[in-house]
């Protein structure tokens, strides 16, 4: 067995798809797998969401277009949002992969490709409604429309789109309604102009699910497919207009390991590196083979906790590179080989990624994207 895996569970995805459908109905829902699928692992990840009736996939760059392709034989759209290698634009435009047009460097490339190749590009002009990052502002709209308009064959108007700068706390109320609002007027001047994009859409999940408006045809869902939510104040909004108590949505991801060693500590010595943590008691503790290197953040140093023979126990002195060391004075009947939970359930007990994330001050995503690679995925029940 390797020193810790990742389980990913079939139903827990099924749950969310089914929330995500039932809260979104009548719009399309694109699944963000940006970031190798937030850490879940593309190959598992996608076949368990096409299983689930997902069929359009959204992607941060060509390369990672090229490995959501690589991997998923059925007939599903692949968008790509942000970076495209120049040199892979031909292939993104001969394999019909949809992609964000943000600037006019972006635009005078894709055509001279698509015209050379007589293949029309599948674009989705990105609008700056407010976020200053990507985007076409209302300045350049002018020169875009008429670049547009004189070629009309060489490209499928697919949609037009923007993204939100912080829709997952109500301190920015103002700032997405703002956005919302330059989104539709900027809308207008491509139909006055005889250009109908396909589709608009704007929202990511707290968008989605806090600014019902922001839906339109499309929703673009990342973090809730995986059974998080984009904040603690977006998940208690949630909760407070729906009027229920329970969280709908399941994690998907468990990352389990072992116990590989089991010692006695006395009174007044120093555990692991450093003196950062004293013995205050005759101690039990347990070496588990998971450090920093394998996601496992060094500042949960004397602040994580784990879950062993269904209790949960704290993590003593610093996490060093492959290992950190768990108090288990406590559990009694406890053995080398015995599982460890980093993250997901044992009976009724669970470490959640929000708590991790909490002390130590990651947010969800960050977590959740720097699970090494390497580790080992499984797909459960
Ligand atoms: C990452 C991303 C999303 C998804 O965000 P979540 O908060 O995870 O739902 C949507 N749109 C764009 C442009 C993104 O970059």
């Amino acid at each position: 067995m390797p020193a810790s895996i990742i389980e990913l569970s079939q139903s827990a995805l099924q749950n969310n798809i089914t929330f995500l459908k039932k809260q979104f109905e009548n719009t399309r829902i694109s699944s963000v797998v940006k970031a190798n699928a937030y850490g879940h692992g593309f190959e598992p990840y996608l076949k368990m969401a096409v299983a689930c009736g997902i069929d359009h996939f959204s992607v941060f760059s060509s390369d990672e277009a090229k490995k959501v392709k690589s991997i998923i034989k059925e007939p599903v759209e692949i968008m790509i949002l942000g970076w495209i290698n120049d040199e892979d634009l031909e292939w993104v435009i001969s394999n019909q992969i949809d992609f964000f047009v943000f600037n006019h460097e972006r635009v005078d490339k894709f055509l001279e490709i698509s015209k050379r190749i007589g293949i029309p590009a599948k674009i989705h002009i990105e609008l700056e409604t407010g976020m200053n990052r990507t985007g076409f502002h209302s300045k350049e709209l002018n020169r875009l429309i008429k670049k547009l308009s004189e070629n009309k064959q060489h490209f499928q108007f697919k949609g037009i789109c923007t993204h939100f700068a912080g829709a997952e706390s109500i301190a920015n109320y103002k700032r997405i309604h703002d956005q919302i609002k330059k989104f539709k007027s900027l809308h207008k001047r491509f139909l006055k102009s005889y250009l109908i994009p396909e589709t608009r859409h704007a929202a990511c999940s707290a968008a989605a699910l806090s600014y019902p408006k922001t839906r339109f045809d499309m929703v673009r869902i990342g973090i809730l497919q995986y059974g998080f939510w984009p904040s603690v104040e977006a998940y208690i909004q949630f909760l407070s207009h729906n009027n229920i108590q329970t969280d709908p949505l399941k994690q998907i991801l468990s990352w389990k390991s072992v116990i590989m060693s089991i010692k006695k500590v006395k009174t007044g010595e120093f555990v692991s590196y450093g003196t950062s943590y004293l013995a205050q008691k005759d101690m039990k503790i347990a070496l588990i083979p998971v450090g920093y290197s394998q996601g496992y953040a060094r500042n949960l140093s004397n602040q994580g906790r784990v879950i062993i023979k269904g209790q949960r126990v704290g993590v003593v002195g610093m996490v060093n590179m492959n290992m950190l060391i768990a108090d288990i004075t406590t559990v009694e009947k406890v053995n080398i080989g015995d599982e460890v939970v980093l993250i997901g359930k044992q009976g009724d007990i669970s470490i959640n990624v929000s708590s991790f994330t909490e002390i130590s001050d990651q947010l969800n995503y960050e977590l959740l994207t720097r699970l090494p690679l390497e580790i080992t995925r499984v797909i459960t029940k």
